[in-house]
């Protein structure tokens, strides 16, 4: 067990610069009802019992506008950094890592990602917005919030991409490439940004862009138990009810949040 401090839920309704399909906004609430759900017990996978009271907290959601939502998203995420609290946000599109990583690289330094996703999330803009869901690891990595990136997971990489990449140092396995068990491994803190998408749709339709060909849960899980190192954060992003088939997709969001939250507390 370690004690960097109690994993925190924070919901983050925000799906205002998700390129194509708005609802991730909707998310949090479904995520929290399918981690709470009767239908399975308390335990995770590591054998941690998550129904102790106190094992992890829950800060609610954020109150968002459309504008001005980067500040009040990095603000929230800032006073529980305050607090000594290990906020495992719940999007949202993905946009929000940003100001979440602005955060927490004020407050954590030096910090590992671990990003799994279906896209390396590394446009320098998209559609003329360099906040999209599609750009985030890009503002992150050229303003130095985090000193290593790991992308897991990634099928739809593209010529600007891959420079974007290049330019940043971005270690990429692709879908092809895994497992990718070996390169998620780090001394310093790490964060894991987890987009939903990571996984194939046929686990997970409940996404705004879906796309063929990924990982299962059980490779989802085994990755995520693979983590050595500290894990200071996280986030679940890009999980859109609206698109989800008879809430398959809440119950496997409810799953991977339930194995980070274990994961961050049995190291
Ligand atoms: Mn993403
Ligand atoms: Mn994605």
């Amino acid at each position: 067990m370690n004690t960097l401090g109690v994993p925190t839920l924070l919901g983050i309704p925000f799906d205002a610069y998700s390129s194509y399909l708005r609802g991730a906004a909707e998310a949090p609430a479904k995520i929290r009802q399918a981690l709470r759900c009767e239908a399975s017990n308390r335990w995770t996978e590591t054998h941690l019992d998550l129904g102790v009271t106190g094992v992890y907290g829950d800060a609610g959601d954020l109150a968002l506008a459309e504008k001005d939502a980067f500040a009040a998203i990095e603000a929230g995420v800032d006073a529980l950094l305050a607090q000594e609290k290990r906020p495992v946000s719940l999007g949202g599109d993905h946009s929000i890592t940003y100001p979440i990583l602005r955060a927490f690289a004020r407050q954590r330094g030096e910090l590992t990602i671990f990003h799994f996703d279906a896209h390396p999330d590394l446009y320098d803009e998209f559609e003329g917005n360099r906040l999209s869901h599609a750009c985030p690891l890009a503002r992150i990595m050229e303003s130095g919030l985090a000193k290593q990136l790991v992308q897991v997971g990634i099928r739809t990489m593209n010529l600007h991409q891959r420079q974007q990449a290049q330019r940043f140092g971005v270690e990429v396995v692709e879908m092809r490439g895994l497992p990718a068990d070996a390169k998620l491994k780090s001394a310093g803190p790490v964060y894991i940004t987890f987009d939903m998408d990571v996984l194939d749709p046929a686990f997970a339709p409940g996404v705004s862009h879906r796309e063929p060909g990924g990982m299962s849960v059980r490779e989802a899980i085994a990755h995520l138990h693979a983590i050595e190192g500290e894990i200071v954060g996280a986030d679940l992003v890009e999980y859109n009810p609206v698109q989800d088939v008879a809430g398959v997709t809440a119950t496997v969001a409810g799953k991977i949040v339930k194995e980070i939250l274990g994961k961050m507390i049995t190291g």
